[in-house]
């Protein structure tokens, strides 16, 4: 079949949730992605902020290859290995103290909220317990995760959601105030807003919700999820606050391309939340996904993954500074680490659909005019310079009009 076979086959067959691209990947190296042409692409998105090795590593492929040709799935109802050395990497690199692994971000969602509200059960009996929430931000489409998801359109068509959530304006301590009641028994935000638009939570602000949380005895749920796994240059964004959440949700880069994820509490909320029947999943955490985080935190200590971060954003920063210097129609740059956006005031639709057509270079939206850019976090200057010159292609297109 050729291209045009392959994607009407694709629309015959899937549901339209997704207005893809008119590209077929099909294989990847290093940073690059290639299409069933061989044709080669340059990819600053990762699989939004998934494949933080990149692709076709090696070390990474051989780890779960063995894996699999051992056994790749149990069931929750027998220990495993790869599980068991998954969560002890899990609980250090985080430092938080209990794991539990789903299979997505949503899922992780699902379960810190289920943990915020069994706490509240358990300290202070039933009750029509709240949730406070961010305007603006993303948490997923599953039912719960979508209820607290700042987001109207995507809430409206689902009515009624998850009742008791209140939104605040993210960075605005007053706003999280004004919603507190005797009811509350969560905040959750995401440490850097990533679908929202790549807004960093001030520090300010992040020590002030951690102190209202223990001064009323509710629960801080930090969404990870995105901005987790040594993006913003440690392994949790919220380890540069001098913070610590109850409830850490984490996946995306977790398992670098497998589906898992996982929610982590402390002990005090261990203790006083989910216990034997309150929650439970078929595949979760399963031998193949668990192998993968396991290899990825591996990883992450063989090539000093974090200090690369750190030490490779600067670069990055600088080459997208130039950008907002040298075209009117960029605004402003935004974001922490290897998780960059670009405010622009030209169409971003189009601008990411001509950097993937006419210039071969993955890049993602965020909110409805930033440049998200996620690349693997592996790049190097090298791969950054090739990213500028697309880009600057794309932008003076742009320009010219
Ligand atoms: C992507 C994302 C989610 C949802 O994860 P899925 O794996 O798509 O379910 C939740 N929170 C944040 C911050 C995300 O970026």
């Amino acid at each position: 079949m050729n291209k045009k076979e392959y994607i009407e086959k694709a629309e015959e067959n899937l549901l339209h949730v997704y207005n893809r691209f008119n590209v077929i990947f099909d294989y990847g190296k290093g940073v690059h992605l290639y299409d069933e042409l061989d044709e080669e692409y340059l990819d600053f998105a990762s699989g939004i902020g998934v494949m933080a090795f990149g692709y076709g590593n090696e070390d990474y492929e051989d780890a779960l290859i063995t894996q699999l040709k051992r056994i790749t799935h149990t069931s929750n109802l027998y220990y495993h290995i790869p599980m068991i050395e998954a969560s002890e990497k899990l609980v250090k690199a985080s430092g938080m103290d209990k794991v539990f692994f789903t299979n997505s971000g949503a899922e992780a969602i699902e379960g810190a909220l289920k943990t915020a509200k069994k706490f509240a059960y358990t300290k202070k009996g039933p009750g029509d317990y709240e949730i406070i929430a961010m305007e603006n931000s993303f948490h997923g489409r599953t039912v719960g995760s979508l209820s607290v998801t700042g987001t109207d359109h995507y809430r409206e068509p689902f009515y009624p959601l998850m009742s008791g959530v209140k939104f605040a304006t993210f960075n605005d301590f007053g706003s999280v105030l004004a919603n507190l009641t005797d009811k509350t028994c969560a905040i959750i935000l995401e440490t850097v807003q990533g679908e929202g638009g790549l807004y960093p939570a001030d520090e300010d602000f992040l020590k002030k919700v951690r102190q209202l949380c223990d001064d009323e005895g509710i629960l801080l749920i930090l969404d990870e999820v995105q901005c987790g796994m040594g993006r913003t240059g440690s392994m949790y964004a919220f380890q540069q606050y001098d913070i610590k959440p109850d409830i850490l949700t984490t996946a995306k880069a977790l398992g670098n391309g497998v589906p898992i994820g996982a929610f982590c509490v402390t002990d005090k909320v261990a203790e006083a939340s989910l216990v034997h029947g309150d929650h439970g999943t078929t595949y979760g955490g399963n031998p193949l996904c668990t192998t993968a985080v396991s290899q990825v935190f591996d990883m992450f200590e063989e090539y000093k993954l974090l200090e690369h971060v750190k030490a490779i954003t600067p670069y990055l920063e600088q080459t997208l500074d130039r950008f907002v210097e040298k075209y009117d129609f960029v605004t402003e740059r935004r974001g922490r680490g290897l998780m960059q956006g670009l405010v622009l005031t030209i169409p971003v639709k189009d601008v990411v659909n001509k950097a993937l057509m006419e210039q071969h270079l993955v890049v993602l939206s965020a909110g409805k005019d930033v440049l998200r850019l996620l690349p693997p976090l592996i790049i190097t200057e090298q791969d950054i310079d090739e990213f500028k010159n697309k880009l600057e292609n794309v932008f003076d297109g742009f320009a010219g009009k």
